[in-house]
């Protein structure tokens, strides 16, 4: 898989572009303020963007979905329960002293697992409540091939668990979405969390503090 992060101030919020190394298909997940390195990744791998994919709705994570859905034109992707953040985009920047512009509207809500494509890759839509209510996590596999990267949004992180105290966070819904639907993974499941470092499963089963 064809796999670009950036992180930019002020909140260092990663976003990504995944492709196929193959077709040269691929999807934006969560584009930020990060959200030209994500365009320009896009371009030096020749990729042609299918999808505009979101974990969830925090202001960090859909910043740039504008400026994405006008350079590129292609659906924009979220749960339904997390609209409400989306659309509350403006109240959300004035919350952290920001002045953020709306974002056009959502063009497709999730639908159970999915699952959606890129190239010879599966997207599979995992709902995992608990930071946000409409959080998802994006388990991505090739065809042919059993493991998955995970893309988990502020779910889960190195060594940390996301936030509970926003708007419609709840901690036990996030315990039961880490423990029932991420470590069904095996251990060395790849896991690319919105801030900081990438993680495997294993690891955060082992050692995450939050988690023991
Ligand atoms: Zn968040
Ligand atoms: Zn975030």
């Amino acid at each position: 898989m064809i796999l670009e992060h950036a992180a930019v101030e002020p909140f260092h919020k990663n976003g990504f572009v995944a492709g196929c190394e193959d077709t040269r298909e691929g999807v934006l997940i969560d584009p930020g303020d990060e959200v030209d390195e994500l365009l320009d990744a896009a371009k030096r791998h020749g990729l042609t963007i299918t999808n505009i994919l979101l974990t969830h709705a925090h202001l960090d994570h859909i910043t740039g979905v504008g400026r994405a859905k006008r350079a590129l034109g292609v659906p924009v992707w979220l749960h339904r329960d997390d609209n409400f953040l989306y659309e509350g985009v403006v109240q959300q920047g004035r919350m952290f002293g920001l002045k953020v512009d709306p974002q056009p509207p959502v063009d497709e809500f999730y639908a159970g697992e999915g699952p959606l494509r890129f190239g010879r890759y599966q997207v599979r839509v995992l709902h995992t409540p608990g930071h946000c209510p409409g959080g998802v996590c994006l388990a991505v596999t090739r065809d042919g091939e059993s493991s998955a990267t995970l893309f988990v949004g502020d779910t889960l992180f190195a060594g940390s668990i996301g936030r509970t105290d926003l708007p419609g966070g709840d901690m036990d819904t996030l315990l039961r979405s880490i423990r029932g639907v991420l470590f069904a993974f095996p251990d060395d499941t790849v896991v690319w969390s919105g801030h900081g470092p990438a993680t495997t499963i294993g690891r955060e089963r082992r050692t995450n503090p939050f988690l023991l």
